[in-house]
C-alpha cells in the first residue's frame, strides 16, 4: 500500500499547476489549493454536489453566474460515453463476456461511477473557464 501512496503523491506533484490536477482532485481551478466540494467523499449522495461558495485560499467565486454548472451536463454526457466505451472494451474484448453480460457491466459501471462522473464533469467544466494562476497559489 505504501508504494501506491508514494506513487500517487509523485504523480500529483507532477500534475500540480495543470488543469488535470484540479480536475482529478476537485481543487480550486485558479490556485489548486482550496477545495471546491464541502464533502470530500462523492458517495455521500446528499452532499455529493454541495460546493463552497468561494475558494478558501484565493477567494475565487466558483459559481461564476446563476446555474453555471448546468453546462456540466454536456461534459457529463461525454464523460459517460467515454466510460461506457471503456467498460465495453474491457468486458467484451479483454474479459470476453457475451453481449448481454457486457451490457449489464456497462450499466453497472455507469451507475456505480455516477457520483464521480458528476464531479469530474463539474471540474472539467469550471476548468474550461478558469486558469491556474501561480501568484494566487502563493498568496
Ligand atoms: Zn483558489
Amino acid at each position: 500500500m505504501l508504494i501506491f501512496t508514494v506513487l500517487k503523491k509523485r504523480i500529483m506533484q507532477f500534475l500540480e499547476g495543470t488543469k488535470l490536477y484540479s480536475i482529478l482532485t476537485g481543487t480550486c481551478p485558479v490556485c489548486h489549493k482550496g477545495k471546491m466540494y464541502v464533502e470530500p467523499n462523492p458517495y455521500k449522495f446528499s452532499k455529493a454536489l454541495k460546493m463552497h461558495e468561494r475558494c478558501s485560499h484565493c477567494n475565487t467565486k466558483f459559481k461564476i453566474e446563476p446555474s453555471f454548472f448546468y453546462g456540466a451536463m454536456y461534459v457529463s454526457y461525454a464523460v459517460g460515453v467515454a466510460i461506457a466505451v471503456a467498460s465495453f472494451i474491457i468486458a467484451y474484448f479483454f474479459i470476453g463476456l457475451d453481449r448481454d453480460y457486457t451490457f449489464l457491466v456497462i450499466i453497472a459501471t455507469l451507475v456505480l461511477m455516477l457520483p464521480l462522473i458528476l464531479r469530474v464533469s463539474r471540474n472539467i467544466w469550471i476548468n474550461l473557464f478558469m486558469k491556474y494562476d501561480p501568484n494566487k497559489a502563493k498568496g
